[in-house]
């Protein structure tokens, strides 16, 4: 039989170990939730700073070589090929180690002869090896024998074409081109830029003990090497995100960095054709919008968490108010070819709230939409009575949510685990904030989904400020 104190401390387990352990599971798991969504936001901002500095480093290489060829090909234009002209074009240049042009037949037109025993292996094997595509393309530049060697056809006027080699100084590569391009580059990681057989070239900061994230490959002028990206030492990539999710700083960073890269690459006026000019153009126009988007976000999500957010609830139309949110989705709904569908009910009385964040809580949704759409590009935006209240709502055809997932959306940082991998940019923060918008003008957001099928978030506000008589759908 038990004696009382048994059963006591039976009790005691019940009462106090069971809780306890629910609080600890559950507090296990939403960190589980919150690191595991923090990891895919460092990831994707970290391939957004590698892909621009890989960017940023073709584009520094290839000016410093336009400059070079320019200058032999305004030589060749006026006809002086003389030894002591070529000679300065290349001392003048830091980034060409070695020269030599050469005539159709492959005979050296400049230097009369080869400047180093190792030039003629390298330069007379890549010539050997692979030069008719070369001259079939033309103007274009093609790097050879494993980076080593550059190519390009320059004109002559009246006479053949000739083919310019030449070979790269990597003291300069690394001191002119990869630290000038790199070194300002704002980010808490450090990025670097590796060789064809993964040795870093250049490091903005020691690699010892730094954790690799990822690595993307530069593509034009230096095949086969990778800008890579690295937590630094002794903060792991959770350290790492932790601050940065805290502080939401990378979040603003990133955008910023790649508006100012894109910007400083266009105005220095060399963007070699109108299309990737327009590419750039479009990318600084997004990323603009992205930026102020998050800005408003992350005020107001400082705000709801330092409890300072407030909310001045007022007589407000619907109608226009769904029109002004709209407004500032011109832009991205065209872009990706979207059709749009309105439709608010005739006569809607006006509704308690607090405008700007309703209207936030809405371009949210409008976001969402657009961001997880796929070939069926529909965005659909209604208004409605619904019981004592008004529902808004915003539909898409896009990707769709698994029942499994619709709670756990709106929790903050929760990201459904395939936004990233299909390349959707965010932070899982938007339905956390539409949640709480809703919840301070006692209405509720409610989400109807499948995968494959679309999406549709309601937003629901009661007509009488204080009142909650929510229906239950
Ligand atoms: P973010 O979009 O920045 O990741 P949100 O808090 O806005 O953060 O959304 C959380 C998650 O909910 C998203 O990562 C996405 O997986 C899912 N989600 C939100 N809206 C939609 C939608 N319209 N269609 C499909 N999935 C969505």
């Amino acid at each position: 039989m038990r004696s009382p104190t048994t059963r006591l401390s039976a009790l005691t387990l019940a009462a106090i170990v069971a809780p306890v352990t629910i609080v600890v599971i559950l507090g296990y798991v939403s960190l589980r939730q919150w690191q595991s969504s923090a990891e895919l936001l460092f990831r994707e901002q970290a391939r957004d700073v590698a892909t621009m500095a890989a960017e940023k480093v073709e584009m520094m290489l290839r000016l410093a070589e336009d400059a070079v060829l320019d200058r032999l090909q305004t030589q060749l234009a006026a006809g002086d090929v003389t030894e002591p002209t070529l000679d300065r074009i290349v001392a003048d240049s830091r980034l060409v180690r070695r020269l030599y042009v050469f005539e159709r037949d492959g005979s050296l037109l400049y230097p009369r002869v080869w400047r180093d025993p190792a030039d003629a292996l390298l330069f007379g094997d890549t010539l050997r090896a692979g030069t008719r595509a070369v001259w079939d393309r033309g103007g274009k530049r093609e790097v050879l024998a494993g980076g080593q060697v550059c190519l390009a056809v320059l004109l002559r006027p009246g006479r053949e074409p000739v083919l310019v080699a030449y070979s790269r100084d990597t003291e300069a590569l690394r001191r002119d081109i990869l630290e000038t391009s790199l070194a300002a580059l704002e980010s808490p990681t450090i990025v670097a830029v590796l060789d064809q057989d993964g040795r870093p070239v250049y490091a903005r900061s020691s690699l010892d003990r730094a954790e690799p994230v990822l690595a993307v490959p530069l593509r034009e002028g230096l095949p086969n090497w990778r800008v890579a990206v690295y937590a630094p030492p002794g903060a792991s990539p959770h350290d790492v995100v932790r601050r940065q999710v805290m502080l939401f700083t990378h979040d603003l960073k990133t955008p910023l960095s790649v508006i100012r890269m894109f910007g400083e690459t266009l105005e220095m006026g060399r963007v070699p054709d109108e299309a990737r000019r327009q590419e750039y153009y479009r990318i600084i126009t997004h990323e603009s919008e992205r930026l102020s988007h998050l800005i408003d976000n992350v005020l107001d999500f400082s705000r709801i968490e330092g409890g300072r957010r407030r909310y001045d609830l007022a007589p407000t139309a619907v109608e226009p108010l769904i029109r002004e949110t709209l407004d500032a989705f011109a832009y991205p709904l065209e872009q990706g070819g979207f059709k749009l569908e309105v439709a608010v009910e005739a006569d809607l009385p006006e509704v308690p709230m607090d405008a700007d964040a309703i209207s936030q809580a809405l371009a949210n949704l409008i976001d969402n939409a657009i961001k997880y759409s796929d070939a069926d590009r529909v965005v659909a935006v209604d208004a409605r009575r619904d019981g004592e209240g008004i529902a808004l709502s915003v539909a898409d055809r896009g990707v769709g949510i698994a029942p499994a997932e619709h709670t756990r959306i709106f929790e903050k940082f929760y990201r459904v685990g395939r936004s990233e991998t299909q390349g959707r940019r965010g932070s899982g923060v938007g339905l956390a904030l539409v949640r709480h918008v809703a919840g301070a003008h006692h209405g509720r957001v409610s989400v109807q989904s499948a995968p494959g099928q679309g999406s549709r978030f309601t937003l629901w506000l009661p007509l009488a400020p204080g009142g909650d008589a929510c229906p239950a759908s």
